[in-house]
């Protein structure tokens, strides 16, 4: 394990080279790593009362940044992305600091966030409406899509940076201002991310308002949902944080898009190729230590496949390296924290007491080499059914699998649980993969065949249904939620007839 005094020293390294000024931002909030629990950061977070002056701030900048033509307010975003490829290693070391992600994975995050803004360059010359044709002669009917206003981004640790950067490089070239309340666990990534953003602005001559981060908890948070001049607030997290952040935004109208937490499963079918299938599933599973939105969570197993699949999936968690996620060869590194590290204790308890038995994994390890932290074996856990501890969400490397007879039955038990986000299924029936994806199939917002839940592309909408939030973000019409839509109907005939045949002669 790295000693707490290097970690301490990359860190700041890293954030300055980036262009954070620690001497600026410093205070007597300490940020610690889950890679060996040492103090890594001490910053002052922001007041209830400044996040109103951002906000004005912000407000003040979007009358400006509104009027900006998007492709130019793409080349803003286009400097951005070459800033995050030049600094790609300082950010990715900072996820793995702050957040404790293996480096291959830290990096894929920064990529991420590069891939949206090359999206963003180009949608910034496709912001479309339409035209329809209209019921009266001489008419016509359009739609102009515009800016929507302030947006506020609150995001959560497992992808400290990239879900700003889904948000922001659309939200920019849509002609928003952003204000970032990231994760309080990783407040030296979004400082170092927004700094690279700010450049850009100022470079070409724009405000650093348009782009501002606010360091806070949760009361900080919830100063931007509550002011009303922050028109769309785009927040992810777990569910108990969108039931929270939901009905305040409803309460004044404001718009929201939530991104909230997964219970992702695969099928797994008679005519499933078990190598891929395997493959698939650990990484879905163990990957970034089971701490993403789209981890897999359960298998729905056929029967006559399900001991072969458990076999296959033990063995391979049993060669998983778990250790310092910046160490070569390392694939599994830390639980974020303590209460982590409980919730999944305390689920295979539940899951034990409900018959459950663990296969693979299921206690920490190395708190010897790292008292402070917190790194557990990715674990596998056969049941008889789908329990109630199956049917939450907890944030750890725990993989339920269970039996199905029918495929019919395995559809209905994925779409049993309250949340929403992503499906698989592992087979070579293409009847039943069509299935999968038919209206009568998965009910999530992520529905996959042949690979695993997670890993989804920029290119694509992102979100899920039920509890998940119903959010959609990135790709595909994502950004349509970052603006406002009028409808035009522009007389062309010289004449005023009425629609729907209505005479008003004066
Ligand atoms: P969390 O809910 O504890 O915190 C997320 C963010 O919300 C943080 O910035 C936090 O300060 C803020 N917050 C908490 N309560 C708030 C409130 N009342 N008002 C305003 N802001 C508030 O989540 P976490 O532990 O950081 O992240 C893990 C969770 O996030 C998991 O449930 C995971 O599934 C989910 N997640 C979902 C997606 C997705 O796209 N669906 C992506 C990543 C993570």
């Amino acid at each position: 394990m790295p000693a707490a005094e290097e970690l301490r020293r990359r860190a700041a390294e890293a954030a300055g080279r980036c262009g954070v000024d620690l001497d600026a931002v410093a205070g007597d909030r300490e940020g610690t790593s889950p890679v060996n629990g040492a103090t890594v950061s001490s910053l002052r977070w922001a007041q209830v009362s400044e996040v109103d002056e951002a906000v004005a701030r912000a407000h003040a900048a979007f009358k400006e940044w509104r009027l900006v033509p998007a492709p130019v307010r793409g080349a803003v975003v286009k400097r951005l992305g070459e800033l995050l490829t030049q600094h790609k290693e300082d950010l990715a070391t900072l996820i793995s600091i702050e957040v404790g992600k293996i480096t291959s994975e830290a990096r894929g995050e920064v990529q991420e966030m590069i891939d949206i803004c090359d999206y963003a360059v180009g949608l910034s010359r496709q912001l479309f409406g339409r035209t329809m044709t209209s019921e009266r002669p001489g008419h016509r009917l359009m739609e102009t899509w515009h800016p929507l206003g302030v947006v506020g981004v609150i995001s959560a640790f497992n992808f400290p940076v990239a879900v700003w950067s889904w948000n922001t490089a659309v939200a920019l070239v849509c002609g928003d201002t952003v204000i970032w309340k990231p994760s309080e666990t990783a407040p030296l990534c979004a400082l170092a991310a927004n700094a690279l953003l700010q450049r850009a602005l100022s470079e070409a001559g724009y405000s650093t308002d348009v782009s501002q981060v606010v360091i806070g908890g949760a009361e900080v948070g919830e100063a931007l949902v509550d002011n009303r001049r922050v028109a769309l607030v785009s927040a992810t997290g777990s569910t108990r944080m969108g039931r929270a952040v939901g009905p305040r935004l409803a309460e004044r109208f404001g718009r929201s898009l939530l991104e909230l937490g997964g219970n992702n499963a695969a099928i797994v079918a008679p005519s499933a190729d078990l190598d891929l299938t395997t493959r698939g599933i650990v990484f879905a599973a163990a990957g970034t230590a089971g701490q993403r939105c789209t981890t897999m969570r359960r298998v729905i197993a056929h029967e006559s496949v399900i001991d072969s699949v458990v076999e296959r999936v033990a063995a391979a968690y049993e060669k998983l390296p778990i250790g310092d996620p910046m160490s070569d060869g390392t694939l599994v590194g830390p639980l974020v924290n303590e209460r982590a590290y409980e919730a999944y204790a305390a689920a295979i308890e539940k899951a034990q007491a409900a018959g459950g038995e663990v296969v693979a994994g299921g206690d920490r390890v190395l708190a010897d080499a790292a008292p402070d932290a917190f790194y557990v074996r990715p674990t596998v856990i056969r049941m008889p059914e789908q329990t109630e501890v199956v049917h939450q969400e907890t944030f750890a490397p725990i993989l339920y699998v269970m039996p199905y007879t029918t495929f019919a039955e395995a559809i209905e038990l994925n779409n049993e649980v309250p949340q929403g986000l992503s499906s698989s299924v592992f087979t070579s029936d293409q009847v039943e993969a069509e299935l999968f994806m038919s209206a009568g199939g998965s009910d999530c917002g992520i529905v996959n065949v042949n690979i695993g839940t997670s890993g989804a592309e920029i290119g694509g909408a992102f979100g899920g249904e039920k509890e998940t939030g119903g959010g959609r973000e990135s790709g595909s019409d994502a950004w349509r939620a970052y603006m406002r839509r009028a409808t035009n109907t522009i007389n062309y005939s010289g004449e005023l007839p009425l629609a729907q045949g209505v005479t008003f002669d004066v």
